[in-house]
């Protein structure tokens, strides 16, 4: 069985009405070529979605002291530096020496 052809799929996902009543008769009864384009839609829902409403969750400190824990870092930044706005780890930069990498 030959599938649609990816870049009429894409189309499709666009919004388009391309293709012929084979091509629509084709979607309608191949699971695959059905998944890809419902694939393809998602993609383009979720590249075309309004953010402007939405607010990020912010991050509890567990994930900063996981962090932390993972690159070794030293204890003078082991506070999380969202709970401290003005004193996030850029401001302490400079007063830490570098870790060497292997
Ligand atoms: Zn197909």
């Amino acid at each position: 069985m030959e599938h649609l052809d990816a870049e009429l799929l894409s189309l499709l996902a666009l919004g388009e009405s391309l293709g012929t009543d084979t091509d629509a008769d084709h979607l309608a009864s191949c699971l695959v070529c059905s998944e890809t384009l419902r694939g393809l839609q998602h993609a383009v829902h979720i590249a075309t979605l309004d953010t402007a409403g939405i607010e990020l969750e912010k991050p509890g400190s567990q994930n900063w002291a996981a962090i932390h824990q993972a690159l070794g870092l030293s204890p003078t930044l082991a506070t999380d530096p969202l709970t401290q706005p003005s004193a996030g780890p850029l401001s302490h930069r400079r007063s830490q020496p570098r870790r060497k990498r292997p």
